[in-house]
């Protein structure tokens, strides 16, 4: 069975990301560039973006058995490599993750999905029977200014030290794509930061998981979920005692 077109996607799905850019209170205070992120070989020899969506096509069907459309023009090479990185971290973990679409909207993009703006590095959407992913090309055909934003959304506590990169977003989409055929592990991960809150004396739950995670894991319980889970999976033992919490409950919410 062949994937919904985009324009399918752009009347069916569930568009998920809170302004994951502009209510970041701290956005236009510019941080340090980071350095890259490392992807895997058969990646980073990829040489064009049309080389990269084959091998990310190729990858995903060998650890989901899905045919996934790919098409991420208008991306800079590099960050190509990255998304294609974080995609298939998380896959490799949560293999069972029905995505069906790889694309990019904004200038140069692939898709007409959204007006050109500058308020998400990327959009989610869920669909009742499968996900897709759609990263906006004024972050990701850019890297320059795509590597501060980022970096300063860490600098600044909002995103988890996983996030500096483009291979966090990309994982952090990707968990929201497994969140969507797992009803129920969104809310295990917001009752797991209730009570972890309770168990530290803080104040408020949000108060304890902007300090253990970062704001945005605050915004609601999908994002909760997808800065936790993709925190561990890049980060490992480096990521919160309370990520890894969430990350058990979420694994554990088969259905
Ligand atoms: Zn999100």
């Amino acid at each position: 069975m062949s994937p919904p077109t985009a324009a399918e996607d752009a009347a069916n799905l569930l568009w998920i990301e809170v302004e994951d850019v502009r209510s970041n209170p701290h956005h236009d205070q510019l941080g340090r560039f980071s350095s890259a992120d490392g992807v895997r070989a058969s990646l980073a020899t990829a040489a064009s973006v049309g080389e990269v969506d084959s091998v990310l096509r190729g990858e995903l069907k060998s650890i989901t058995g899905r045919d996934v459309d790919v098409n991420q023009a208008g991306s800079d090479l590099q960050i190509a490599r990255e998304h294609a990185e974080g995609i298939l971290r998380v896959a490799e973990r949560f293999p069972d993750a029905r995505l069906h679409r790889v694309a990019t909207y904004g200038p140069g993009g692939s898709s007409q999905l959204h007006p050109p703006d500058t308020s998400q590095y990327a959009l989610t959407g869920k669909g009742t029977s499968s996900s897709a992913i759609y990263f906006n090309t004024h972050y990701a055909g850019n890297a320059d200014r795509y590597r501060q934003a980022m970096e300063n959304d860490v600098n600044v506590g909002w995103h988890p030290k996983s996030g500096h990169s483009a291979v966090g977003t990309g994982a952090h989409e990707m968990v929201h794509v497994v969140a969507n055929g797992r009803p129920k592990a969104e809310s295990a991960a917001r009752a797991t930061a209730q009570t972890a809150a309770k168990q530290a004396g803080a104040s408020t739950v949000k108060q304890h998981v902007g300090r253990s995670i970062g704001g945005y894991a605050t915004t609601n319980k999908a994002e909760l979920a997808a800065e936790a889970v993709s925190d561990v999976i890049l980060r490992g033992k480096a990521a919160s005692p309370l990520s890894h919490d969430i990350f058990d409950q979420f694994d554990r919410a088969q259905t």
